[in-house]
C-alpha cells in the first residue's frame, strides 16, 4: 500500500464549532489507514463573499493515508454527515462541518466528485495561512511554493486562536 501525505481543510459555522472540529479530528485519526500528523491552530474567518452568516472556525491537518482519493473523500463525507452536515441548494451555506481535501501528495485530480488541489486554495487565507503554519515548505501542484501563493492571496482578516484539541498522537 502506498502511503501519501495529504492536507485537509476543516470548517464550521453552525452549532458547537469547537466541539465539532475536535471530534472530527478524532474521527479522522481513527479512520483505518489514516494518521493525523499535525494540526494547525484554529482560525476565525469571515464568510466568503460577505454572506450574512456567522463567522467560521477553520483548521488544517496533515495526514498520512493509504486510502486512494475517492475512498478518502467517501470517509470524510461520512464524518461530515455524522456531524449533522446537510447539503442544501445554497452554495457556501452555513454548515456544522465541512472537510475539503486540499492536497493529496503531488497529485492533480480532475474528477466529477473531486478536484485536487482544491480549486479555492489560492484565494482562501483561512486555508493557506494554516497550511504555512504546519508546513512552510509545501509546493502546490500548478501554483508553486506556498510562500509565494500566500503572498498573492487577499487578506480577509483571519484571527488565530489556540488549538483546543490535539490528536491522540500529540497527547
Ligand atoms: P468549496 O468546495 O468551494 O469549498 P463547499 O465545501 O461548500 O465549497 P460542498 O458542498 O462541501 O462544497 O461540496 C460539494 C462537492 O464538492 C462534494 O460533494 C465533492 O464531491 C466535491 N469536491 C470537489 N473537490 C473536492 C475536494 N478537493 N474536497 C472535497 N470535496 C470536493
Ligand atoms: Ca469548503
Ligand atoms: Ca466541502
Amino acid at each position: 500500500m502506498k502511503i501519501v501525505e495529504a492536507y485537509l481543510g476543516l470548517g464550521c459555522n453552525l452549532g458547537e464549532c469547537e466541539a465539532n472540529l475536535c471530534s472530527a479530528l478524532q474521527q479522522i485519526n481513527e479512520l483505518t489507514s489514516v494518521t493525523v500528523n499535525s494540526i494547525s491552530s484554529f482560525y476565525r474567518s469571515k464568510p466568503l463573499d460577505n454572506m450574512p452568516q456567522a463567522d467560521y472556525l477553520n483548521a488544517v491537518v496533515q495526514i498520512e493515508t493509504g486510502l486512494l482519493p475517492i475512498p478518502l473523500l467517501d470517509k470524510l463525507q461520512a464524518i461530515e454527515y455524522q456531524h449533522g452536515r446537510r447539503r442544501h441548494q445554497e452554495r457556501w451555506g452555513p454548515r456544522s462541518l465541512d472537510i475539503d481535501i486540499l492536497l493529496y501528495g503531488d497529485q492533480v485530480i480532475n474528477h466529477s466528485r473531486l478536484r485536487i488541489p482544491h480549486p479555492g486554495i489560492s484565494q482562501r487565507d483561512f486555508v493557506l495561512i494554516p497550511l504555512v503554519e504546519i508546513n512552510p515548505q509545501i509546493r502546490i501542484p500548478g501554483l508553486g511554493k506556498i510562500s509565494e501563493v500566500v503572498a498573492l492571496c487577499p487578506d480577509r482578516g483571519l484571527s488565530k486562536l489556540p488549538t483546543p484539541c490535539l490528536s491522540k498522537k500529540h497527547r
